[in-house]
Parts: structure tokens; C-alpha cells; sequence
């Protein structure tokens, strides 16, 4: 029988639902397909190869994977192999119990408000530095922008588009950049992301209307005995692509990370790396610090490297 292909949009109780060009076939996992798996799945970084490796030992197979089935009814099918996956985001579940995978996220929407709430660039190098570290791309969704005169847009999302970041003026009341919105999700596999109150319900709503993702109350659920599920899902597009709906999605953060892989969440200190005196510089108060230089000398931006120090700290306590 020849094999389809299709990505599996939810995992429940070792059946997988697989979006094959919008149509849902139901899987079950051919039985000795778990083996086969440590095989063929390319690890996409040292670091993050290790918790993925512990998971697979509970579910093969994650919501996002690209999988070849074979249809043996209509609407029902065996899944025959899964191709080797390009990104794998991982979170713990509550208690460590359950956890939330979702592989091959194409892109993170970091969704924040020109106004109401103003923009924190804290707390938005806190969600780069996130996507970052776990490898993925990163778009910047400026939402309200009805709210603001150009001149204010500009001063505070324009240091963000000088590092590079894509960064899309919307408005889901007016309608501003939703096509954009649209152009770039189809096709892809993408997470929305951002603090609470800046219109991500919103915009999904303006993207798709009815498009919705379940909202992150994990612990609030749990503590009520009530079995609140961190299981990812993803949501097909009408014009194609996924929008990936997991709570502890919602719940983006840095994670526990060495203090000393910090760096690499900061962009344009990347190519700086290695030029420090001290082959072990934490750039922080070394002396003749590449990235200390370079903030002197106005090339990385003073608030970005207060970001950096912040977080630093923040993750040497956590050690
Ligand atoms: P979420 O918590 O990020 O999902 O935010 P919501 O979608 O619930 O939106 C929060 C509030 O902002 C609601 O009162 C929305 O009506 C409002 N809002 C969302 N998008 C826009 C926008 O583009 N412009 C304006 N002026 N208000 C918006
Ligand atoms: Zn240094």
C-alpha cells in the first residue's frame, strides 16, 4: 500500500491524529516502530537532545512530527516511519508528570502591545532570549498599533528591528498586518506567545475567526483534582499551516539554562564570542571584555547588555 504523509496534529493515548493536506486520519503506531526511531531522528542540539532522548522513551512520537502512514480504513491508518525532526520544544509538565512537545515549530509570534500595556523590552528579551536558546525564529508582533502615533512605534520597537528581528505593526481592531500575519504562517508550523492583555486572542481571532488556543491555568486546574491536560496540540489553518496550542506554550520562559550558554540568547553578541581576553569571560566584569567593549563603544546596545546581566544572575541563583 502506498504510504501518505501528513503531520500529527494531536497525541492522545497512543493515537495520533494526522492531518494529511486537511484531511484527519487516526493512527496507531506500527509496533515495532519505537525501536526504529532511535535511529532515525536527528538531534538538532547537544543540549536538548538529552531530555528528548528520556521523553521518547514515554511517547515515540510528538505532535508537529511529519510521519508516512498507510490508510487501512477510511479515516484510520498505521503510522509506517517519522521523518527526522528540524526543532523539538520541550517543557516539564506540573510534578514533572506530563509534558508538553510540540517538534518542528517553524516560528514563535511574540506577540506585545504598542500601548495598553505599553511595550516592557525587559520582558521581550526575556521571550527572544527564550526562542533563542531553544532554536527557534522568532517574529515580533507590535498589536494596538491603532493606539499609537507612528513616532512612539518607532522609538520602541526600533531597536528591536536594528537587531535584526522582523517586526509586524498589526491591529486586530483595525485590521492592520493581519495578511502579513497570514502570509507568514502559511504553510508553517507557529507558536503565539506574549504576556497576557496584549491581544493575542485577538489577533487569532482576526487571523481565523473561531481560532482559539486553551488558555495555560495548569496549576489552578490541577489543584482542583481536576485533570487538566499539558498536552500539545496543533490548530489547522483554513489556508494552510498549524498554529501550535499548548499551555505551557503560553507559559514561554527562560528555562533552566548553564549561565555561561546565556550569550547565545543575545544575538548580536554572538559574533562577538572569543574575543574576550579570558577564554571563560562571563562578561560581566572581566577586564578587556569583547562585549563590555563593544557596549562602550555603542555597538550593543547598553539596555540589551543590563538584559543580558539581569538574567545572568537571575540564572546563577537558580543553579
Ligand atoms: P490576550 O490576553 O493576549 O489574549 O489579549 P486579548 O485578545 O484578550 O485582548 C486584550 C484586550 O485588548 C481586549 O480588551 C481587546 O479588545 C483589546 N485589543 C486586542 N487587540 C487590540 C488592538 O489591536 N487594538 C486595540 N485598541 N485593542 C485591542
Ligand atoms: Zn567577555
Amino acid at each position: 500500500m502506498a504510504l501518505k504523509e501528513g503531520v500529527v496534529v494531536r497525541a492522545s493515548s497512543g493515537v495520533y491524529t494526522v492531518d494529511a493536506g486537511g484531511h484527519s486520519v487516526h493512527c496507531l503506531l506500527r509496533g515495532n516502530l519505537k525501536k526504529t526511531l532511535e535511529f532515525t531522528t536527528t538531534p538538532t542540539g547537544s543540549k536538548h537532545v538529552a531530555r528528548v532522548r528520556r521523553l521518547r522513551t514515554t511517547d515515540p512520537i510528538a505532535v508537529g512530527d511529519r510521519v508516512r502512514f498507510a490508510e487501512t480504513h477510511h479515516g484510520q491508518g498505521i503510522i509506517e516511519e517519522v521523518l527526522p525532526r528540524h526543532s523539538m520544544f520541550v517543557r516539564a509538565g506540573y510534578r514533572g508528570t506530563q509534558h508538553t512537545v510540540v517538534s518542528n515549530i517553524d516560528q514563535v509570534m511574540i506577540v506585545f502591545a504598542c500601548a495598553e500595556p505599553r511595550l516592557d523590552p525587559w520582558k521581550l528579551d526575556r521571550f527572544l532570549v527564550a526562542a533563542e536558546l531553544e532554536g527557534l525564529c522568532a517574529v515580533i508582533i507590535a498589536n494596538k498599533r491603532d493606539l499609537v502615533q507612528e513616532a512612539d512605534f518607532r522609538a520602541d520597537f526600533d531597536p528591536f528591528i536594528a537587531l535584526g528581528y522582523t517586526v509586524l505593526a498589526a491591529s486586530a481592531v483595525r485590521g492592520d498586518g493581519i495578511e502579513e500575519i497570514r502570509a507568514l504562517l502559511r504553510d508553517r508550523i507557529s507558536a503565539f506567545v506574549g504576556p497576557s492583555g496584549v491581544g493575542k486572542s485577538s489577533l487569532l481571532n482576526a487571523i481565523q475567526p473561531g481560532l482559539r488556543l486553551r488558555t495555560g491555568e495548569v496549576g489552578a486546574a490541577t489543584h482542583k483534582g481536576r485533570h487538566t491536560t499539558t498536552s500539545a496540540q496543533l490548530i489547522p489553518l483554513r489556508f494552510g499551516g498549524w498554529v501550535a496550542d499548548t499551555p505551557g506554550m503560553r507559559r514561554f520562559e527562560l528555562m533552566q539554562t548553564d549561565p555561561e550558554e546565556l550569550v547565545y540568547g543575545f544575538r548580536e553578541m554572538v559574533p562577538l564570542l572569543g574575543k574576550c581576553r579570558f577564554a571563560d569571560c562571563r562578561h560581566i566584569a572581566e577586564p578587556d571584555c569583547a562585549i563590555r567593549r563593544a557596549v562602550e563603544a555603542g555597538v550593543v546596545h547598553p539596555r540589551r547588555y543590563e538584559s543580558y546581566r539581569i538574567l545572568y544572575s537571575e540564572l546563577l541563583q537558580r543553579a
